[in-house]
């Protein structure tokens, strides 16, 4: 069979040190997984996290170039761990979630902020506040194999050489383990899901020309330029 238009490539991310891709099949996000994260997005801390997710096309493999969205006059950045899931899997247990792990990574949850905060303030969804093109920059994945399952560790981010997130992983409300085991709850979870794992507090505003840099302990980094809109 023949498709009657072009048929794109499929969204992938690096290996880190290695020529191989890995091939992305969707990205899942929790928001609200870090206790000062909530508390600066107006919450009381205490609040459970829960789940959006972002087109796999939004995914900007390896990070570089950033081009300032449309309809937003309010870009945030929101450092987050990435979980490379390997494995799929329904129902799985905490205990047994880092067996479906392939790696991790260094992302970015890029946020239109005031498109997502009509929707919260209308009721309606977060898609246009959140999945966006090139919403989801991300490192080159650095294998489970290689450098195990990282439950603690510095997670950093520098925006034109100044520190404007700092926290450790340890912080996090749900665990990794403990978000594999709700999203197979309601997914049958697949080897090429992603999940964002939450940012720590400090996010904020950027503009074009603005160089980030994020960074993970043990896990790798990630560099992004905002360009001037398209
Ligand atoms: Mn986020």
């Amino acid at each position: 069979m023949s498709y009657v238009i072009p048929l794109w490539t499929p969204p992938a991310l690096p290996l880190a040190g290695g020529a191989e891709l890995f091939p992305v099949r969707r990205i899942f996000c929790v928001g609200r997984n870090y206790v000062e994260h909530q508390k600066e997005m107006g919450g009381d801390g205490r609040e459970s996290p829960f789940f959006f997710t972002k087109s796999a096309h939004a995914l900007v493999p390896g990070g570089g170039r950033v081009h300032y969205p449309p309809k937003t006059s309010n870009l945030h950045y929101e450092t987050e761990l990435v979980v490379a899931i390997g494995r799929g899997g329904r129902r799985i247990a905490p205990a047994q979630a880092n067996a479906h792990v392939f790696g991790y990574a260094v992302g970015l949850d890029m946020t239109r902020r005031d498109l997502q905060q009509w929707a919260k303030d209308h009721g309606r969804p977060w898609s246009f506040g959140k999945d966006f093109d090139e919403a989801a920059p991300c490192s080159a994945i650095a294998p489970a194999a290689r450098i195990g399952h990282p439950a603690k560790g510095a997670i950093w981010l520098r925006v034109n050489g100044r520190e404007r997130q700092r926290a450790d992983l340890a912080d996090m409300i749900w665990t990794v383990p403990e978000q594999i085991a709700y999203l197979s709850e309601y997914y049958a979870l697949e080897a090429g899901d992603l999940v964002f794992s939450g940012t720590p507090a400090g996010v904020g505003p950027v503009q074009p020309g603005d160089e980030l840099v994020a960074g993970i302990e043990g896990v790798g980094e990630l560099r992004v330029t905002i360009a001037p809109a398209l």
